[in-house]
């Protein structure tokens, strides 16, 4: 941010959290999260061959919370790389069923940037060529060549299942290799890094505060470093907090015998859509970040004894699916054949079992409210938020997600409340090292990422806000361990 003559201070960032904590984030946690923030990058560029650039102008996710930033300076990337420096290595990193390989990077998709950055069908093809990956994968690259580098070895395909303890203090872990238990030894430490529990369907009944059906990360993330710590007695904290996504299923098998799911962010905010209750009713800003947008998922009808807002499903017109497309489906061509369709809003109400008087209702007034360019039912629009979600061509502007559902025929797709992964897990100490029930630290154990009890309590600050803890934590964990080798 200094480099590009961004302003920012510890005050501001600490209000921002502070602003967005609904008492679940730990001072404590969220000072060492700023303080080591900026020195995790500068140790990373140092001393390593990994690299970040700032993704220019994207807003907070509450930029106009106290502290916020409306046009944006806190979020990093890690530029484009080979996945070819890897050599055999690379086919041992995961690629995400969402995102895949995509040789762009997040400022030149439509997300990162005020305009898109156009990349040529021949810069594509020769990036693809050269296995060059950006957003996540790049991040990942980066730090797995910079393992490389300094000869770390690291082992995959391997499930850790037990810790070792000798006089309360945590020495090892057990981890399973195909048919093999093996026991590595620590010196400093174990650092859990075994993401969250969004794939155990019975600690995911037993802790989330809400319904959560629809994982949308890996599915080896059941929670294993959780019940480890359980084991042996941490501390336990904000286990009822996942980052929350809005989700849809599509049928099929995507090839390990789960259906293809999908994060469902960018077009929730965009015009001629919106997203309605069984009562045929919106319910909340659609283009609201997808985080904050769990919560509409869990609240109750109280008289009826049921979720107001599950089912839910998005709505739109043959004109929004010609112009941006939607899931499965690139812009100017027909929905595959599970997305509902009707020639009227009645029946495409009776076809998904929502009432249908309720959404031509909704449907007149939304069409009303946005023909003077104002949501005035829940404010969609007018957040920097949800027009740089929007419309990628109006970015900035209340028609970047405000627009009319009049043209037929008209679409449906059930959206369902999913995560993109936990947060809740065992608490830690500034450092990273996990504490007991008692308060005092479990010596030899840490945990960073969604396995730990996350620093962030409910909030998902912007882009980045979840992996920026994790490796701020995992950054200091791992000095702390090494000082004890
Ligand atoms: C499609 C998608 C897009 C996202 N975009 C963003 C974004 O733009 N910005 C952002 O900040 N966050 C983003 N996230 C969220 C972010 O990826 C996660 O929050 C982050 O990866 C969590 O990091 P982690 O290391 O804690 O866990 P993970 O990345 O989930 O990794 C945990 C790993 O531990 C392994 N594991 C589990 N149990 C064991 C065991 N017993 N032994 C050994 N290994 C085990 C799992 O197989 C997994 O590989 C996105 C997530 C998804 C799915």
């Amino acid at each position: 941010m200094i480099a590009a003559g961004i302003k920012d201070s510890r005050e501001e960032a600490l209000t921002y959290l502070q602003s967005l904590s609904h008492d679940l984030i730990r001072p404590e946690l969220a000072e060492s999260f700023v303080d080591h923030g900026p020195e995790m990058v500068s140790w990373l560029e140092e001393n390593t061959s990994v690299k970040f650039q700032l993704v220019a102008d994207f807003p907070d996710y509450h930029p106009e919370h106290p502290g916020g930033k409306p046009t944006g300076g806190r979020s990093l990337e890690c530029p484009l790389i080979s996945f070819n420096d890897l050599g055999d290595n690379k086919d041992r990193v995961t690629v995400g069923y969402n995102y895949g390989t995509a040789p762009i990077t997040m400022e030149e998709s439509h997300l990162g940037s005020a305009v898109p950055i156009e990349v040529s069908a021949t810069e594509h093809a020769r990036r693809a060529e050269n296995d060059e990956r950006g957003c996540g994968q790049a991040l990942i690259g980066h730090l797995y060549r910079a393992c490389l580098e300094a000869e770390i070895e690291i082992t995959t395909s391997a499930r850790a299942v037990e810790l070792i303890t000798e006089n309360g203090r945590v020495t090892g872990v057990v981890i399973k290799k195909g048919q093999k238990d093996l026991v590595v030894h620590a010196r400093g430490g174990v650092i859990l890094g075994t993401g969250g529990f969004e794939w155990n369907r019975e600690l995911v009944r037993d802790f989330l505060r809400g319904p959560m059906t629809s994982p949308v990360s890996v599915p080896t993330n059941e929670g294993d470093g959780l019940v480890m710590c359980m084991r042996i007695g941490a501390a336990l904290g904000n286990m009822r907090e996942a980052w929350w996504m809005p989700a849809v299923e599509a049928p099929g098998d995507r090839g390990d015998g789960l259906n293809p799911t999908y994060l469902f962010a960018a077009e929730r905010a965009r015009p001629r859509s919106i997203m309605i209750n069984k009562k045929g009713q919106r319910f909340t800003n659609e283009a609201a970040n997808y985080n904050a947008f769990g919560a509409a998922f869990h609240e109750q009808d109280v008289a009826r004894f049921e979720y107001s807002n599950l089912p839910c499903w998005y709505i739109f017109d043959q004109e929004h699916l010609d112009l941006y497309g939607t899931i499965e489906t690139a812009p100017g061509n027909p929905a595959p054949n599970w997305i509902t369709k009707a020639q009227s809003l009645e029946e495409l109400a009776d076809k998904i079992g929502a009432d249908s008087q309720g959404l031509r209702q909704t449907v007149s007034r939304w069409n009303t409210c946005v023909s003077h360019y104002r949501d005035e039912d829940f404010h969609r629009g007018e957040s920097a938020h949800d027009t740089w979600w929007g419309d990628p061509a109006v970015k900035g502007t209340p028609q970047a997600t405000l627009g009319p559902i009049e043209k037929g025929p008209f679409y449906a797709i059930e959206v369902k409340s999913g995560a993109l992964g936990t947060k809740g897990g065992p608490k830690t100490d500034n450092n990273g090292a996990v504490l007991n029930i008692d308060g005092g630290v479990i010596q030899g154990l840490y945990a960073a990422g969604n396995v730990m009890a996350s620093p962030m309590g409910m909030t998902y600050g912007g882009a980045g806000g979840t992996l920026a803890p994790g490796m701020v934590f995992g950054f200091l964990a791992g000095r702390d361990a090494a000082g004890n080798c």
